[in-house]
């Protein structure tokens, strides 16, 4: 079926960018099963693009190809090998057994993300798209990997968007323990892939997590946001001369502790707090604590650039608090992962912070994600993770 696009709304398409709102669409609803694939065509009739129909969602189709080739079976390989293909070059297995290797959009494929953890992919299939396809995408995975066991993850809350219930479970093969052991840098971690957080472990501070242990030789290193212990894990190896971590989570405070002991660490040097990130800050500036690296690794405070000002808000309170703990010559690590958050917007908040916390401070180095998250040129939305590494004059 064709959907025609309203005159001169084909420019982000023909800018090969995937996404068609449905305010871009002569007629947005029509009576499709969701996830079908539909012709995209501009006003004047002329093909644009093949794309997967999302009847419940504002973001009412997401190209598959930009070409006139066949959707189906050996379509979808191509794509998967590519993906393989590319974390092949960018050796991410050397040292590491985790990491990502299917990026959505950025990988060609909408909605669609594949995390691998040693020998076991976790999939989320987030848009009607990828839900549609997800069978065959699972046989593909397992040809193309070798893999055999695949579990599935997708219950992110943008399924709601997409009019699809959460599902989770096996779907390929099967599992003795949802707890897996994986390898990062050398150092070991246990993933819940069943109960943590998105497909089980943020892959995606995987760099960042190994250069803050270079940073963090004969430091004392608060690490806020901690969740099992990324940070931590790598700091006290690379001998921390002490490491505070903190989170609200209970059970990410159970894992890091498994992973401190998995890792032979001196767990003398490390001390865990449950609790909230922005009271206990608050309670440190009073009993004047200070540290020499601090990590600030929050949750997406904002999703949208809708809850761009709110977020603003809560980075600014963090980053301030952070700045009047660091020791002079200390260095804050600070991250935010929110797609309403752009890296530009970050950096001024964080100059802001400084600002009032009356502190003179330099930024050393840029972070993002690691290259196994990559961004197209074509989806900017892609690039979510920016991290500033500042140091306090
Ligand atoms: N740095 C981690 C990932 C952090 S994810 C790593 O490398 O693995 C964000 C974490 O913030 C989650 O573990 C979540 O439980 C925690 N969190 C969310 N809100 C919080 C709050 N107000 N105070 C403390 N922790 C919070």
């Amino acid at each position: 079926m064709n959907l025609s696009l309203k005159p001169g709304r084909e420019k982000s398409i023909l800018k090969r960018h995937p996404w068609v709102f449905a305010s871009a669409l002569q007629t947005p609803d029509v009576n499709l099963a969701s996830g079908t694939t539909v012709n995209l065509v501009a006003a004047n009739g002329e093909f644009l693009a093949q794309a997967s129909y999302s009847p419940h969602s504002q973001i009412r189709a997401r190209v598959w190809t930009f070409e006139e080739e066949p959707v189906e079976k050996e379509f979808f390989r191509r794509r998967i090998k590519t993906a393989i293909a590319l974390r092949d070059k960018l050796n991410v297995e050397s040292g590491s057994n985790s990491y990502r290797l299917i990026h959505g959009e950025s990988d060609g494929l909408p909605g669609l993300i594949v995390d691998r953890y040693a020998d076991v992919l976790v999939l989320q299939a987030l848009t009607a798209g990828a839900e549609f396809w997800k069978e065959i995408l699972a046989d593909l995975l397992v040809e193309e990997t070798g893999i055999q066991t695949i579990h599935e993850r997708s219950d992110a809350d943008v399924r709601d968007l997409e009019g699809l219930l959460p599902q989770t479970g096996i779907l390929r093969g099967d599992l003795s323990s949802f707890v897996l052991p994986i390898v990062e840098h050398g150092l070991k971690f246990k993933v819940n892939v069943a109960h943590g957080h998105k497909t089980g472990f943020y892959l995606d501070q995987r760099e960042n997590r190994h250069r803050v242990g270079e940073l963090a030789k004969d430091r004392d290193m608060l690490n806020c946001f901690c969740y099992t212990g990324g940070f931590s894990i790598h700091a006290l190896a690379h001998g921390a001369r002490s490491v505070l971590s903190v989170d609200s989570s209970a059970d990410a405070l159970t894992l890091l502790g498994e992973n401190i002991a998995l890792n032979d660490l001196p767990a003398e040097r490390h001390t865990a707090i449950e609790g909230d990130v922005f009271q206990l800050l608050r309670r440190f500036r009073d009993e004047a604590r200070s540290f020499d690296l601090i990590i600030l690794d929050p949750p997406k405070f904002a999703p949208t650039a809708a809850h761009a000002e709110k977020a603003a808000r809560a980075y600014k309170d963090i980053n301030l608090l952070a700045f009047k703990l660091l020791r002079a010559g200390g260095v804050l690590v600070t991250f935010s992962c929110s797609g309403g958050v752009d890296a530009a917007l970050f950096q001024k908040i964080v100059a802001s912070a400084a600002l009032d916390a009356g502190v003179d401070a330099a930024i050393i180095e840029h972070l993002s994600q690691g290259a196994d998250h990559p961004v197209s040129l074509h989806f900017p939305e892609g690039a979510y993770l920016k991290g500033l590494v500042c140091i306090k004059k």
